[in-house]
């Protein structure tokens, strides 16, 4: 498509980091490619499968392997080397704390879902971008009844993990976990699965909840620069997105429940002041555990100890703010077949 405004999509949102306005092209096959906002792209094709696919990335701008990824996926079917047959909208999450190489311009963007952008008297513009992006999800599932839904929304993490790639499985409400999306985590690589243990306002609990869409949090790995990145580490993942994109009776290889690792939550903990501190380094893995009794973090008075023979660290951060999720606590745990559909 030269000469196209598509041409650069991800540097044309960058150049207009909160807005854009709407536009559509077609593409040679007949389907159709519309841009719904900056970072914003729904492609519907001439004749769609039965799944429709959000991928959003850069929901923190600063996780650049997953926008990377994102971005070889679009050109691939921009160009016409991959055809899409369904319908797909990519999200590029954050361009302002892209073109920044920050996680976030002001505000957790990840946190503010499923209605928490509007509670509260903060305003900014990635409150303003979390009403938008519900919108387009909602706008994008909502075009039709009887398929099947997915979401992957792809991260990476700020520190090393123990388990290189894996999975939040949002809270399912007691509804049984899907035994192919497992098989298709496992099948890209990702191999350690995370149970949420309640509602959030993260994006994919967002679509999960609100859509029933088979919707994942996916961390691939540690956060680097722009092109810096290891594509190979990303292969499993990419190749099995170009599947899924690209032939509609496409299905993970069959798979068996001791190729993955699954861990619930244990305790989550909060931070109330600015007297928080944790009491392991700062530099710890994802997933490192400790034996019950360890005193793990304390303010003020309250004090959190490790209760499990072997809880493990997820997403420690003592910088977050005052009332937000300082490190999720959680222990192995398994899923048995009465557990899965
Ligand atoms: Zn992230």
């Amino acid at each position: 498509m030269n000469g196209s405004r598509l041409d650069d999509f991800l540097a044309l949102s960058r150049a207009h980091p909160w807005e854009l306005a709407p536009f559509s092209e077609s593409l040679p096959d007949g389907g159709q490619v519309q841009v719904w906002d900056t970072g914003v792209l729904c492609i519907e094709p001439a004749m769609p499968g039965n799944r429709d696919l959000v991928l959003s990335c850069g929901i923190h701008g600063n996780e650049t392997a997953p926008i990377e990824l994102c971005e070889r996926l679009l050109n691939a079917i921009l160009s016409g080397r991959l055809t899409c047959r369904q319908r797909l909208l990519f999200i590029f999450g954050n361009p302002a704390a892209m073109n920044l190489g920050v996680r976030e311009v002001e505000e957790n963007l990840n946190r503010l879902f499923s209605g928490a952008h509007a509670r509260g008297e903060r305003r900014n513009h990635e409150r303003t971008r979390a009403a938008r992006l519900e919108q387009y999800v909602s706008r994008f599932f909502r075009a039709r009844e009887g398929a099947e839904r997915l979401h992957y929304d792809l991260h990476t993490a700020i520190r090393p993990s123990a388990y290189e790639k894996f999975a939040i499985y949002p809270f399912t409400h007691g509804a049984p976990y899907s035994r192919r999306q497992l098989a298709f985590l496992s099948s890209a690589g990702v191999d350690t699965i995370l149970l949420a243990h309640g509602p959030t306002t993260t994006f994919s609990y967002f679509s999960a909840h609100g859509f029933g869409a088979h919707a994942f949090t996916v961390e691939l790995g540690k956060v680097m620069p722009f092109g810096q990145n290891d594509a190979r580490r990303f292969a499993a993942m990419e190749q099995n997105l170009e599947q899924l994109i690209g032939d509609p009776d496409w299905q993970p290889p069959a798979f068996d429940l001791d190729q993955i690792r699954v861990f619930r939550v244990c305790q989550e903990i909060i931070k109330q002041s600015e007297q928080f501190c944790f009491h392991f380094s700062d530099g710890v893995a994802n997933f490192s555990a400790f034996p019950a009794g360890t005193r793990l973090a304390e303010d003020g008075e309250q004090q959190w100890f490790a209760r499990e023979p072997e809880e493990a660290v997820v997403f420690p951060n003592a910088g977050v703010t005052e009332g937000q999720r300082a490190a999720l606590m959680v222990a192995a745990t398994t899923l048995t077949a009465d557990m899965l559909v």
